[in-house]
């Protein structure tokens, strides 16, 4: 077998030439991205710019598109609302469509990782806004994706909340080495997170940034001060 070029990996999502329209509205204009394994990237753009008419085109969630895009089959969505069924216990939320052996242990094992053990028989209900958004990670995360695709997933979360969340993030990513595309119209967290930083205007992807930051920032930082005791 011939060797790859250095540097060279088959990414993990690759789109072409992505159009998406609404009448006569042109909301996607030809976009190309491809994102690597283990990669995160984040797409920042302007309210209405078009990031979650892309993000479900991503996920296979919009027949009406034109271009073509190759992705793996093992991705999970994460949505600003968390979209718990709320006639389903946490646990049943969680392992929601899986079946086979050993998906109640595994589904208890996402809850602890998202730190909601013990949470499992409660109802979405009895959740805060954080919890529930952490059950819709320990959705995705128990079906072990290869690409999480996340639409502001911390946007409704008010800021400690979403902090602790940008934290977990930072720690699951690192423990299952997962490729994410986080849309977020929020730099900071793009910046907190990601590892590459695009831009969409007018249809286009006008900006494809690495972040050079150190990672991983995470509460053992001591940039965090005396903050990382709440997180
Ligand atoms: P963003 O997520 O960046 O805020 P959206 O992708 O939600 O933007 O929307 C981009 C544009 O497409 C907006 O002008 C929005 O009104 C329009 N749009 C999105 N979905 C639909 C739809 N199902 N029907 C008509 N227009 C839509
Ligand atoms: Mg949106």
């Amino acid at each position: 077998m011939a060797a790859r070029p250095a540097g060279e990996v088959t990414p993990v999502l690759t789109a072409h030439g992505v159009r998406r329209s609404f009448g006569p509205t042109v909301v996607l204009d030809g976009v190309d991205l491809a994102i690597r394994p283990g990669e995160v990237v984040a797409l920042l753009g302007g309210s209405g710019s078009g990031k979650s008419t892309l993000l479900r085109i991503l996920a296979g969630l919009d027949a009406d598109a034109a271009g073509l895009v190759d992705r793996p089959k093992d991705l999970a969505v994460v949505f600003q609302e968390h979209r718990l069924l709320p006639w389903k216990r946490v646990l049943d939320n969680v392992s929601l469509g899986l079946t086979g052996p050993g998906v109640r242990e595994r589904a208890l094992a996402a809850l602890e990782e998202v730190g909601l053990r013990g949470r499992d028989t409660a109802w979405p209900v009895e959740l805060s806004g954080g919890q529930a958004q952490r059950v819709a990670v320990a959705r995705a995360l128990v079906r072990e994706p290869a690409l999480l695709l996340l639409d502001e997933p911390f946007g409704a979360l008010d800021a400690l909340t979403r902090l602790r969340m940008q934290q977990l993030f930072n720690r699951l990513r690192d423990q299952h080495g997962f490729a994410a595309l986080l849309v977020t119209h929020d730099v900071e967290e793009a910046l907190l997170l990601a590892d590459r930083t695009l831009v969409l205007e007018d249809g286009r992807l006008v900006e494809d940034s690495p972040v050079t930051l150190p990672r991983p920032r995470t509460p053992d930082d001591p940039g965090f001060g005396t903050l990382r005791r709440h997180l």
